[in-house]
């Protein structure tokens, strides 16, 4: 036996760009973004904090041709920070 009723139920209708503040949605419908997220554990400076950003596309990409611009400064901190094992080859 099916009893039916209504039920009201809380559905995403939009998400915005963390960065732009524009709605991700597409001319096409549907929404498109890229989702950035971390979690600190046990040992990090922010452990139990969480984060999570939506970035509409072109704001990903802009992000990722810093990332890329900045390249070399990034594995000076992360050299600084986080000691890589040395490869000493005899
Ligand atoms: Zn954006």
């Amino acid at each position: 036996m099916k009893i039916t009723g209504r039920v009201e139920t809380e559905v995403v209708t939009d998400v915005k760009c963390d960065i732009c503040r524009l709605s991700t949605r597409v001319d096409v419908g549907g929404l498109q973004f890229a989702t950035l997220n971390a979690k600190w554990g046990f040992g990090t400076k922010h452990d139990g904090e969480r984060y999570e950003f939506h970035l509409c596309e072109g704001c990903f990409f802009g992000t990722i041709a810093y990332f890329r611009q900045d390249g070399e400064y990034m594995m000076y901190w992360m050299k600084a920070t986080k000691p890589l094992p040395l490869m000493i080859l005899a």
